[in-house]
């Protein structure tokens, strides 16, 4: 069925600051068949399954968005292949009519098996997480995973026609800093996108200190150029990645800085974890129960529309990563949704 959204205001999400929210990130799960150093602990107690959201739910909180305005829904998690099911949400957020963009980002380990159906189911862009080209150092980082699974997937998003397909690789000295060319050629020899991120301090995930780790993405720009000839790309996305082109490729190169590059001036966007929790920004707590209204008696589409169009006021102007006077998120990011 397609929804409709008369008798909403499809402009309503705009912030304090004059910023029009018309992207979310949907986490549908916080659990994972991974467990990434720098996102999650090695030993990690989930949510118990009352707590989270049920499919039905996750699909009234996205159409509730888009009948005020937003175009863009990104799934992710966790890891959003892990939730049994997961293509019966897809489907149903296929038909939305109003929005234009859904995405998803998976660590890419079952999407040989997923690729095509999601196509199917309305999904247009895909981010696969790949940190690593070299299978010993690809399961050190993210603990258990196995490459050639992933590279499998990747070759499987691009067999299946979606609009785009992009890699994502979160760069740490003493991981990986040493691999940022050859991640670099391996998607531009591909045709598709690659985003360099830096890692952000998200709880505590790892052993490992998150400032020794962490690499600048001036520094890992410096690195490409001396492999390739890089250009501003006019290319805008609606997303936080600032792009170049690479002369001799079709394909562009991404930078992810929200370390280094405070890019919350043009933020448009907003999360909601799979509790329910409607996040006003990355870096900060400020949040609204979302569930809670789901659950309540008098529960109606127009009292979740309200609740979000006031959560609004609450968003922070930005995030104060690593600066010393704030309190920095204990939210590691699978709770968060990446
Ligand atoms: N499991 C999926 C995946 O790995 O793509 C989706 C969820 S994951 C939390 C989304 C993205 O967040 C991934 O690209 C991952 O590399 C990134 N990420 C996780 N923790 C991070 C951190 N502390 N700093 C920067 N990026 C992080
Ligand atoms: Fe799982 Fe993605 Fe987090 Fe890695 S980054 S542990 S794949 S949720």
């Amino acid at each position: 069925m397609a929804a409709s959204n008369s008798g909403t205001d499809r402009k309503a999400l705009v912030d304090k600051f004059g910023r029009r929210v018309d992207y979310i990130r949907l986490s549908v799960t916080d659990r994972c068949d991974f467990r990434c150093v720098y996102c999650m602990t090695e030993e990690m107690t989930f949510l118990p399954r009352k707590e989270i959201l049920s499919l039905e739910e996750l699909f009234l909180i996205a159409k509730a968005f888009v009948d005020l305005g937003v175009t863009k829904i990104r799934l992710t998690g966790g890891e959003p292949l892990v939730r049994s099911d997961v293509l019966s949400l897809v489907e149903r957020l296929g038909q939305l009519t109003d929005l234009e963009e859904l995405l998803i980002t998976t660590n890419g380990a079952q999407l040989d098996k997923y690729a095509e159906p999601l196509r199917a189911a309305g999904v247009t862009r895909v981010n696969v997480s790949i940190d690593s080209l070299n299978a010993e150092r690809f399961k050190r980082i993210s603990r258990v995973g196995k490459l050639d699974k992933v590279l499998e997937g990747i070759e499987a998003a691009r067999a299946a026609g979606f609009n785009r397909v992009k890699l994502n690789s979160v760069i740490m000295r003493g991981y990986n800093e040493d691999e940022v060319i050859d991640l670099a050629e391996y998607a531009l020899a591909r045709d598709i996108d690659i985003a360099f991120i830096e890692e952000m301090p998200l709880g505590e995930a790892s052993d490992h200190a998150r400032e020794d780790t962490t690499c600048s993405n001036a520094w890992v720009r410096e690195l490409l150029n001396s492999r390739f000839e890089l250009s501003e790309s006019a290319a805008k996305t609606a997303g936080p990645s600032r792009y170049v082109d690479v002369k001799g490729y079709k394909s562009r190169i991404g930078f992810i800085s929200p370390v280094t590059h405070n890019f919350c001036g043009d933020c448009n966007r907003v999360r909601v974890t799979v509790e329910g929790r409607l996040l006003l920004c990355l870096g900060n707590e400020h949040s609204m129960d979302l569930r809670a209204i789901l659950r309540a008696e008098d529960f109606s589409e127009a009292n979740l529309r309200d609740a979000i169009v006031a959560a609004m006021d609450l968003k922070p102007e930005r995030h104060y990563f690593y600066e010393k006077d704030h309190a920095q998120p204990i939210r590691l990011m699978n709770m968060t949704g990446g």
